[in-house]
């Protein structure tokens, strides 16, 4: 088998050379399913997994804006559509210095099996560009989203393609992203989620991939009759994904001692309480300010540069971005007494780290499981667009609980080892899969 696996990703190699973190994806999801599609002559011979990676369509396109001083500026957009056959592509956009073809090709690959998982009509897509938000007026994020848009406008629609946020695409990018849709289309329509809720949002979407990734870790625990009360959590990033993740942990009863960025990591002993992350909300959301602030207002432990992987904790939950945390992190971890690690980024950990979980067999769920809530709420804000109706909080916060749900025992169902330990990285890559490749199989050689 492992020879198997070697020629696929040795051809995938061929094909994508220097794509570091799109062929990293491939070979974590390569390893756990070629074994399985041995087993199934139909999903061999229809070669599911060759035609799997190979997006089905890549639009790169320039970005030309004018900045506060009147210059011309150059970026690049770029929108990877990379499998429709359960539904209209659908992921986020992300804007960071660090976008290329890789990283996106990566995470639309990622968001294929995720959005699989969530039970929702969705295919899979991302997109994005090099801009970078961070320092920029809002007058300029609104030049660039303008300019943006008036290229992709021609490629994205409520049944073709929807976007979303990601990394540097919150609720006032969104804005005038579909600000400008709107204008160059003539419609009001649901092409993209994440919008506000007086123009179409869903109530929940803001909160949906943190407080998802919490009730994700609460369905691992109770299998040891477990819970999070009174554990303590170490948390990487503050943006979206990190704040709701606290927001959610402290409802829970749990003790989140770490937050970071960029710049490093705060370690707060006594705890991030209701009223603390209050304030890193608008630090972050409306100030745009830097989370060492929040070490000097609160008298804490700032360390710059670093990751707050060597604080002891019973929880991890990386949320800030890709390989975030590698293997030497990861032993110190499980050195540390750490039970579980939950992903609220994509792909934060690195294969090493992620093996080291395996080895000590402690709880790992990958992102494409456990970060699934957000693209679940972008599903059911989709629906009521299309109902042109509003659910409540309740309603959407109860459905997303049970996609969750869902998702956990879709994982034990796959990923449920001989000795009784759970893979969630093989249930999540097998569980997404299996309805990807039915749905090829039916739609023909496509
Ligand atoms: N960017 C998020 C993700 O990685 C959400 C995508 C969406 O809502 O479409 O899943």
């Amino acid at each position: 088998m492992q020879e198997i696996i070697s020629q696929f990703i040795e051809k995938v190699k061929c094909r994508n050379a220097g794509e570091n973190e799109f062929l990293q994806a491939v070979t974590e999801v390569a390893e756990s399913i070629l074994p399985y599609i041995h087993e199934v002559p139909q999903y061999k011979n229809a070669r599911i997994l060759e035609r799997i990676v190979e997006p089905e369509r890549v639009i790169i396109f320039r970005v030309p804006w004018l900045n506060d001083k009147g210059e011309v500026e150059v970026n690049r957009g770029f929108r990877v559509q990379m499998n429709s056959s359960i539904g209209p592509y659908k992921g986020g956009l992300r804007f960071h210095p660090s976008v290329n073809l890789s990283v996106l090709k990566f995470l639309a690959f990622e968001q294929v099996f995720k959005n699989s998982l969530t039970g929702l009509p969705m295919g899979g897509g991302k997109g994005g560009s090099d801009f970078d938000p961070k320092g920029k007026s809002d007058n300029e994020v609104m030049k660039f989203c303008q300019s943006f848009m008036t290229e992709l406008y021609r490629h994205v629609g409520a049944d073709i393609d929807i976007p979303a946020g990601d990394i540097g695409v919150g609720k006032r990018e969104i804005g005038y992203l579909f600000g400008q849709y709107k204008r160059i289309r003539g419609e009001f329509s649901g092409v993209l989620t994440g919008k506000g809720y007086e123009w179409g949002g869903s109530l929940i979407r803001p909160e949906a991939t943190g407080y998802g990734l919490v009730y994700f870790v609460e369905e691992i625990l109770k299998l040891t009759g477990d819970s999070l009360v009174g554990k303590k959590i170490a948390i990487s990033g503050s943006g979206n994904v990190a704040q709701f993740a606290v927001e959610k942990c402290i409802e829970k009863g749990a003790v989140v001692v770490t937050m970071s960025d960029s710049e490093g990591f705060i370690h707060d002993a006594d705890g991030i309480d209701e009223h603390k992350l209050a304030y890193i909300k608008h630090l972050k959301d409306t100030e745009r300010g830097r989370i060492k602030e929040y070490a000097k207002k609160y008298n804490c432990d700032f360390y710059p540069g670093e990751r707050p992987w060597k604080i002891k904790c019973d929880i991890a939950l990386p949320n800030a971005t890709q390989n975030e945390l590698n293997g030497d992190d990861a032993m110190q971890l499980v050195k540390n007494g750490c039970i579980c690690v939950a992903e609220g980024a994509n792909m934060p950990c690195t294969p090493e780290a992620v093996s080291v979980f395996h080895k000590a067999k402690i709880f790992y769920a990958p992102g494409k499981a456990a970060n699934a809530g957000g693209v679940a709420v972008s599903g059911l804000e989709m629906s009521q667009n299309s109902q042109r109706y509003a659910w409540t909080r309740e309603e959407v916060d109860n459905k997303l609980r049970g996609i969750m749900r869902d998702i956990h025992k879709i994982c034990l169902k796959h990923g449920k080892e001989k000795d009784g330990y759970v893979n969630y990285e093989k249930g999540a890559n097998i569980g997404g899969f299996v309805k990807i490749a039915d749905s090829m199989l039916a739609q023909g050689v496509v």
